[in-house]
């Protein structure tokens, strides 16, 4: 079974139906997991995938569309094409099916979706949890599809970089293809999450601040009360002085 879904837009002003044989929310996941598991380490190593790579932002046909998205907040998303509001990203992809469909990259059959056997896109988007029993036939494909991946996208022969990258793509996504699915996932790590660590310094320099100006304070008074005593110390002597 290929990893398609078809989906029925409807087009509310001509009443047409487009079917775009490609996943958006699936297309999206993989292109999720991409940006946290390898772009860190593409920018390590500042290789640069060809476009016959299929991780390539080109090879994704709602590339152009994602990144015509405007999170204003929570409540509110916009339309780039056109500057429409919307409440919720779902009726901006709404939007985007009915109103902006002229804008996919059809032509190509480049759906990012279909790589996410390789990528364990049900693993993130079902909140990480994987207890479907292992299918072995469907393992064995999905790890295949990750090889080719690896091969195409990271050629050995093409320099050390591209080794190092191959070598990381094997790990990091296709050795957790085992029957049963024991091994850890993007064992390699992702994107570093500066906030809570950043968060914590700006605490605790806050914290620190106000300690830091006590010590001077009392470092300065201090030594204000020793150069008082140094002055006193003559002026006694000379007092007890005879003269
Ligand atoms: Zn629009």
């Amino acid at each position: 079974m290929l990893l398609v879904t078809v989906c029925r837009t409807l087009d509310q002003e001509s009443g047409e139906v487009h079917e775009v044989h490609c996943s958006r929310e699936r297309s999206r996941a993989a292109w999720n997991i991409i940006e946290e598991y390898l772009m860190p380490f593409l920018e390590r190593e500042r290789y640069q995938i060809s476009s016959k790579c299929r991780l390539h932002p080109d090879n994704d046909l709602f590339r152009d569309q994602e990144q015509h998205k405007i999170y204003v907040d929570i409540s509110e998303w916009r339309c780039a094409y056109c500057k429409k509001r919307f409440r919720a990203e779902k009726f901006l992809d709404q939007h985007f099916d009915s109103r902006h469909y002229n804008l996919l990259n059809v032509s190509h059959s480049k759906c990012l979706a279909d790589l996410c056997g390789a990528l364990h896109c049900d693993f993130v988007m079902n909140s990480k949890s994987s207890k479907s029993k292992c299918n072995p036939a469907a393992v064995a494909r999905n790890r295949h599809l990750c090889e080719s991946v690896a091969n195409s996208c990271f050629p050995i022969n093409e320099g050390p970089s591209a080794s190092r990258l191959h070598e990381l793509f094997l790990r990091q996504f296709c050795d957790a293809h085992t029957c049963p699915g024991k091994r850890k996932l993007f064992p390699k790590g992702g994107k570093k999450e500066p906030g809570i660590f950043y968060l914590a310094m700006s605490i605790l320099s806050l914290m620190l601040l106000p300690l830091f100006y006590l010590i001077v304070y009392l470092y300065q008074r201090e030594m204000r009360r020793g150069t008082q005593e140094l002055r006193r110390i003559p002026q006694a002597g000379r007092k007890t002085k005879p003269s």
